[in-house]
């Protein structure tokens, strides 16, 4: 078994296996002790949990996967690690990813990439990405849950593609302090588990606001946003089992959506009409334009994130330079970031010249702007930062939006290769809609059914996704376990 797991490289400087045992054990055994005594830490005492290696710890190396960072000992770890800590949980070791985050399939690795624990006749799977270390050490039993980051859809997918549960919190609920930035103003810490309860006893411990994070939602609109909803929730007679309204954007449906995901989104929605919900047809007209304006945004901001990475202020000098100059900056660049890196890098720093910036990245924040309001006017509850649109003409408000998270089954390893490098940015498409609108979305696996029974270890589900309003994570989460 542990042959397989260290196979799938689902840990990057994986731990001594002897001795995590004997210290899981020590800690769950003092935490059933605590629960026994009523003084539990939290709902997550003795859990064992990965970290994705974008994420600081302090006794650990933090290498987002990168050849610059090798070796990195970050000086102090991120708050949602010492959050975890302070909740009795006890972290597992860090876990792979493509290297800053950029990627759908976690292959963009110094370390090698991730397997999927699934594969397709006798083939390696795509684990999906960034977070796919993360996705695999959950699926593989490795860990209770695991952290992610989920800057345009990197742990729904890794999730969708595994058969486990990703989550990704509203931008801001969650602090990012000592979380690597890739592209800040899309980042998220999010959790990846076996089912939603799991993942909620997650987040509801690391979420919280940070005085060290400039983009933490303050203490004050987190109490308006509970304020609201509760109000809700005395409309919908909550805890009655309330018919929800439930918003299937036509723009999801597109061609390339295989059968069997079509399926599944179809049996997910004829499920919850059985349960008393409604469903509503809605147009998302901006959906169109998400994937090109994340593509332009994202590397934006990565070439600005990523300049620090020059041998003198942060990473790893090339060779035994001494000079500090750009022939230091260009071949230490040269040598320690890996060739996806290096494309957003160029990509952005070219979006954001004087002589493109009009064209790509002002009209790529347009585009956002218009992906967002699409999503406000849908949802019936208003969103805690934005003013209300105008109303006129509307379509029907919804509660909640079913989708699929991806468009495919996970690819096999071996086809990736030889494809072009941008083909994988079209695995997003479904997730980068809800991120550039900083709203929380969630996967959770579906069954699917196979004329054929299926392969023997083919993947047995996809990803369903439920995303509703800025701040509604309880939505999202009792969505999930309605359809659980
Ligand atoms: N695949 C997307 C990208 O490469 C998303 C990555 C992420 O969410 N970190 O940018």
């Amino acid at each position: 078994n542990q042959q397989v797991h260290k196979a799938l490289n689902a840990f990057v400087c994986p731990r001594d296996e002897g001795a995590l045992v004997q210290e899981h054990t020590w800690n769950l055994r003092d935490a059933d002790k605590r629960r026994d005594g009523g003084t539990a830490k939290s709902a997550i005492d003795g859990y064992l949990i990965a970290v994705k290696d974008n994420i600081c710890t302090s006794e650990e190396p933090t290498t987002c996967a990168s050849a610059i960072l090798k070796g990195f000992h970050s000086p102090y770890p991120a708050t949602v690690v010492e959050k975890l800590k302070q909740a009795g949980a006890l972290i597992a070791g860090k876990s792979n990813l493509d290297e800053f985050g950029m990627g759908s399939d976690s292959t963009n690795s110094i370390y090698g990439a991730v397997e999927n624990v699934y594969t397709q006749d006798g083939d390696s799977l795509s684990a999906g990405g960034s977070s796919g270390g993360s996705a695999v050490a959950v699926a593989t039993g490795q860990c209770d849950a695991a952290l992610g980051t989920d800057t345009g859809g990197s742990v729904r997918l890794p999730a969708a593609y595994t058969g486990i549960t990703g989550f990704k919190p509203s931008y801001g609920m969650v602090s990012r302090w000592g979380v690597v930035a890739y592209a800040n103003s899309l980042d998220t810490v999010g959790i990846l588990a076996k089912n939603s309860s799991m993942a909620r006893s997650v987040f509801d411990t690391i979420e919280g606001f940070d005085s060290r994070d400039p983009t933490s939602i303050p203490v004050s609109t987190r109490l308006r946003i509970a304020q609201r909803l509760l109000e809700r929730k005395a409309k919908l007679g909550w805890g009655d089992r309330p018919s929800l309204r439930i918003g299937v954007p036509l723009e999801y449906n597109t061609a390339e959506l295989q059968p069997e995901v079509r399926r599944a989104w179809l049996d997910t929605l004829q499920g919850l009409r059985d349960q008393g919900h409604t469903i509503h047809m809605l147009s998302l007209a901006a959906t169109k334009m998400a994937l090109a304006a994340y593509y332009v945004i994202a590397p934006a901001e990565a070439s600005s994130n990523l300049a620090k990475y020059d041998g003198v202020r942060y990473g790893n000098k090339a060779s035994d330079m001494v000079r500090a100059d750009s022939v230091l900056f260009a071949s230490t660049r040269g040598s320690g970031l890996g060739d996806e890196v290096k494309r957003r890098i160029l990509l952005g720093s070219y979006s954001l010249s004087a002589a493109a910036i009009d064209n790509y990245f002002k009209k790529a924040q347009k585009a956002r702007r218009l992906v967002q309001m699409d999503f406000n006017k849908a949802f019936a509850l208003s969103h805690p930062l934005l003013k209300r649109q105008d109303e006129s003409g509307n379509e029907p408000k919804v509660d909640v939006i079913v989708t699929p998270t991806a468009l495919s089954l996970p690819p096999k390893l071996n086809t990736l290769k030889n494809r072009a490098p941008t083909s994988s940015y079209s695995a997003d498409s479904l997730t980068v809609p809800a991120s550039l609108a900083g709203i929380p979305a969630l996967s959770i696996p579906v069954p699917i059914s196979r004329k054929d029974g299926g392969h023997q270890n083919a993947p047995t589900s996809v990803g369903i996704q439920i995303i509703a309003q800025y701040g509604d994570e309880e939505m999202v989460f009792s969505l999930a376990q309605s359809i659980e």
